[in-house]
């Protein structure tokens, strides 16, 4: 079963959930109990880019706008 990683915009938390492809859009509850979470794309899906001489860094690195804060 393919995994999903997805991340809480309410407390920043991000988690994964084990699920049917066919709930991967379902709305997923953080640990904490909270429902505004949003699915981040698979490592699957970006691999494979890194190599290519670009010298630009893959953006949403994990936080860092503010700091290593977070930004809400
Ligand atoms: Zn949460």
């Amino acid at each position: 079963m393919p995994r999903y990683e997805f991340r809480c915009r309410t407390c920043g938390a991000t988690f994964e959930l084990r699920r049917a492809m066919a709930q991967a859009n379902d709305p997923a509850v953080c640990p904490q109990g909270h429902t505004d979470t949003t699915k981040l794309l698979s490592a699957i899906a970006v691999t494979g880019t890194a190599s290519g001489g670009g010298a630009q860094a893959p953006s949403g690195g994990g936080g860092g706008c503010c700091g290593g804060g977070c930004c809400g």
